[in-house]
Formats: structure tokens, sequence, C-alpha cells
């Protein structure tokens, strides 16, 4: 076997699957042919490689380990899904079929969310939500077959559980995270319960009777609405992105595909298909402060993939730290939440900036609150096969964390794999240490500075070669804290 090889198929088989993507979800062709591209490249997706390059990792050091580390890592990740994988086409065929009968219609399943969050009807909501829980009932029978899997494969490749296996492939320990999380949900408790109660008044509940249909509805925020339309989403990124140096519409390399067409995926994503060369923005703007925020999100990934150093190897450029690119979606995802960006760029008015900025806290709070107590779950879930009794251990979690009422029956379908959620965390908790290190570097409106652009492309450059806690580190912390974040929504929160 030679490692030389294995890393260039798995370059040329990533580019394949990327591209295959681009023309499905971009909208220009129906089918979606993964299976194939996995056929050509299955040599590279057996348990002699995985063990192969298993020991060549343990083996090295310094930098090869450093590369060795991620290439092992994705080769095992891509031999695991490749054994679940009937499981999941069973899934997703299921998932995308599936409708419920709403005022004699068939609607989608997929589409039931988005409905709900836009009904003003509680019972309405309520209603709906109830017409699901069939679907999610005979979702559950192949959730907990592929769940189980998960966890045997664990096994069969030597590791004492799921949590160890996705630490070793991931590089970084999940207990500390949760544990810094613990801390979090505890110092925000109170000013948590006491802002949702006061935004939940108006419809008469207090956040222990609301259910999550409400919360959905409560963050759709139509009042918003107007500060967001739909012909500024793009120009409203640029600008931004003007303001710290950078202009999009002479980077060659950077591709915004607006256009509206039938079947390209509603939702903003990014595709780098050759990094930093080609890098394709897709967003089919709807206006609305969730559509702001969702592109300057990809907007941050697309301007990290456009500015790493081209002379990386292909584990720097594509694997590698998930948690780098997030941080940088955050950066400019949350620029809503500062007061100075919301007038400048969206001319709010001070007291419009006021009541939005308690309601993107509250919405931030929420999430991190809602992922604090999605790792404490599912390091329960994930510490043993077994996942008998897990139903209720979910809702008692999720409950005791955001107080909302949940349903048992979601214990599956609130579950990403590899432990996604502590790669979200980790970019949460970095994101806002990075901006604090720009405003002290440059100025408090640090995006509108050069500098600040200079200090990330810098950044950008290293692709996802260092870990957010070796970053962090190199930019004059301790490692990552997740201090300064509850301090941040506490001080924006608290009467
Ligand atoms: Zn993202």
């Amino acid at each position: 076997m030679d490692i030389e090889k294995i890393r260039k198929d798995a370059e040329a088989f990533t580019k394949e699957i990327e591209e295959e993507y681009y023309q499905n979800l971009g909208g220009f062709k129906d089918e979606l042919n993964i299976s194939s591209i996995y056929d050509k490249y299955a040599h590279l997706f057996t348990r002699d490689v995985v063990d192969f390059l298993r020991k060549l990792r343990d083996g090295a050091e310094g930098e090869e380990k450093r590369q060795n580390s991620m290439l092992y890592a994705f080769i095992a990740g891509e031999y695991i899904g490749n054994l679940t994988k009937e499981l999941d086409e069973r899934y997703m065929t299921e998932d995308a079929k599936a409708t419920v009968k709403i005022d004699g219609k068939d609607v989608p399943y997929r589409q039931v969310s988005i409905m709900i969050s836009n009904e003003d009807s509680r019972e309405k909501r309520s209603m709906m939500d109830d017409l699901t829980d069939p679907i999610v009932e005979r979702h559950n029978e192949i959730l907990k077959e592929r769940m189980l899997k998960l966890h045997d494969l664990a096994e069969e490749l030597g590791y004492g559980n799921y949590i160890e296996m996705i630490e070793d492939l991931k590089g970084f320990k999940i207990r500390p995270v949760k544990d810094m999380m613990e801390s979090f949900l505890r110092e925000t408790e109170k000013v948590y319960v006491d802002t949702m109660n006061e935004a939940l008044e108006k419809w008469g509940i207090t956040v222990h009777e609301a259910e999550r249909h409400d919360v959905s509805y409560m963050f759709r925020a139509k009042e918003f609405d107007r500060y967001f339309p739909k012909d500024g989403v793009v120009d409203n990124w640029k600008a931004t992105m003007r303001g710290i140096g950078i202009d999009p519409d002479s980077q060659k390399n950077v591709i915004l595909d607006t256009e509206e067409r039938p079947k390209k995926y509603p939702r903003a994503f990014t595709m780098p298909l050759d990094v930093p060369d080609k890098v394709i923005l897709f967003i089919t703007p709807h206006g609305g402060q969730d559509d702001y925020q969702a592109m300057l999100h990809e907007g941050g990934h697309t301007e990290h993939f456009a500015h790493v150093d081209r002379a990386h190897p292909f584990e720097y450029k594509y694997l590698g730290d998930v948690s780098v690119s997030e941080s940088y979606a955050f950066l400019f995802n949350y620029l809503p939440t500062d007061g100075l960006w919301l007038k400048k760029f969206l001319k709010m008015d001070d007291e419009t900036v006021e009541r939005y900025l308690r309601f993107a806290f509250l919405n931030k709070l929420f999430f991190l609150r809602r992922y604090a107590s999605k790792i404490i779950y599912e390091m329960e879930l994930h510490s043993k096969r077994d996942i008998e009794g897990m139903d209720a251990k979910y809702k008692e979690i999720m409950e005791k964390g955001l107080k909302i009422r949940h349903k048992a029956n979601r214990y599956l379908l609130d579950v990403d794999d590899g432990f996604y959620v502590a790669q979200y965390l980790r970019a949460w908790i970095f994101e806002v240490q990075l901006r604090k290190h720009l405003m002290e570097k440059t100025q408090r409106e640090w995006f509108l500075s050069r500098d600040a652009g200079s200090i990330l492309k810098e950044l950008w450059s290293y692709g996802q070669k260092y870990s957010v806690e070796e970053l962090a580190r190199m930019i004059g912390y301790d490692g990552i804290d997740a201090g300064p974040m509850a301090e941040e929504v506490k001080g924006a929160l608290e009467k």
C-alpha cells in the first residue's frame, strides 16, 4: 500500500463528490449518483486501508503525523459511511416521500417545520406537529438500527465505545467541551428563564408551558422582516466584506450563484470545488433576518476557502478541524448581534436596535443551551452499545436545559453523526475569542478595519491545518474558553 496513491485518490474522490453535489443541489440535474463514485473508489474504503493508515499515523511524528491523522480520519469515516449506506438511503427516501394531510391537502413532511414557524395559531401549530409523530416513529425504526450499527462498528475498529472512536478520529476530547457547557448552562440559567418568559408573555405562556413549535414560531420574528429586504441580502454581504478590505466582485475564485432555478436547493450553501481556486456560494435570496445571517455565514466559509494557501496538501485544504471553518462563518453570521453593525449596514434606528439585539441574543442563547443539552445527552447516548430508555433520557435532559416541552420520540432525529454538536460548540466558543482578539488588535468596529481583514487572511491561509485550540493559543489565549461567551450573552440580556 502506498500513502501517496491513497492521498491522490482521496483528493480525486472528494472533488468528484463535490462536483456531483454541485450539479444536484445547484439544480442542474435531478439525479445524485454518488454510489457510482463510491464504487469507482471502493479500493480506498476497505478495512485494510483503514488499518494501514492508522498504523502509519501512530508511527509518525510532527507534520507527518498531523497530515496522516487527517487522512486516517477521513478514510475511516468513509469506511463507516459505506457500511451504513443502505440504511441512510432507506431513511432519505422515506423522509423525502413522507406526507401529512393538512386542511385536506397532502403536504411534504419536509415542509412542515417551515409551515409551523409561519403559523400564527398555536392550536394549529400543535396539530401540525402531532401529525408528524407517526412519521417520526417509523423513522425511529431505521434510525435505531443505524445507531446500533455505528456503536458496533466502533467496537469492531477496536475502540472502547463510539465516544472513544470519535475522539481519536477528530483529535479532541469531548468531555472538556461538555464540562465547559455545563458551567455555561448554570451561569446563564436565570437570564435565560427571565428573558424567555419576557418574550413569551405576549402569547400568555411561560417558558415551562411552551412547546418547541412555539419557540420556532417566536424565533421566526416576522416583525423585523422590513429591515431585511430580499433585494439587499447579497449587497449587504458585499458591503460588509468591503469594510475589511475584500471586494467579492473582483475575486476571480469566488463565484456567486444567486439565480432562481426551480430545482436549486433553497438554502444557502458553499461548494469548495477546487480550494482555493474555485469556491461557489449558492443562495436564492428570500429576505428576513435568518436569510441575512445565512448569507453572512456562508460568506464566511467562502472567504475562508478562497484564501487558503494553494501550496497546502489536500488534507489542510479539505479535511482537518471543521470547527475552524465554522468559527469564521459564525464571525460574520453574528454581526447582527453588534448594534454598531446594525446601524451602519442596515440603517436601524436606536429603538429597533435595542429590540433587535434582545431578540438576537436570546436566539443565540437558546441555541447555545440547546447544543449544551445535546452534548450532555449525546455523551450518554454513545457511552454504551444499548440505547434502551434513551428516549426518556433525551426528554429529561433537553427539558432541564431549555425548560420548554420536548417530545421523547425525537431522541434519534435530533442527533448528528460524529459529535458534530461538539464541533459547533467549539466554533461558537472560539468565535467570541477571535472577535475579541480582532477588536483588541484593531478597533471596536473591527468590521470596518482593513487590518482585521489582514489578520483574517493570514488565519484563513492555514486552511484547517490547525485546530481551534491551537489557533486560540496562536492568538494569545490558553486554549478555548466558554467564559467570554457566557459573559457576552449575560451582559446583553441582564437587566
Ligand atoms: Zn457552516
